[in-house]
């Protein structure tokens, strides 16, 4: 190893520690899955139809509330959903 950039440490450190990495980013994935299952449980059909990630919805998220669609279009004082329909403000 070079003492001025310390790759091989590095590089040692890494090696170490990946199997504790996978583990945890595992865990993180499975929790990740529960959240979204608890989300589309509160969800229309029609809204997990448009969203099956259960991703954020309504103001600034860039989804419709109603139905959770992203293909909104809007103007400099409203926003509405050309899936739905809905006029949103
Ligand atoms: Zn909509």
């Amino acid at each position: 190893m070079t003492p001025d950039t310390g790759y091989y440490d590095d590089d040692y450190n890494l090696h170490q520690s990946k199997q504790g990495d996978d583990a945890y980013w595992e865990l993180v994935r499975l929790q990740d899955e529960r959240a979204r299952q608890q989300r589309l449980r509160g969800m229309t059909p029609q809204q997990r139809k448009n969203n099956p990630n259960a991703e954020p919805m309504g103001h600034f998220t860039g989804r419709c509330k109603r139905c959770g669609s992203n293909d909104l279009w809007d103007d400099n004082a409203h926003y509405g959903c050309n899936t739905c329909g809905a006029f949103l403000l």
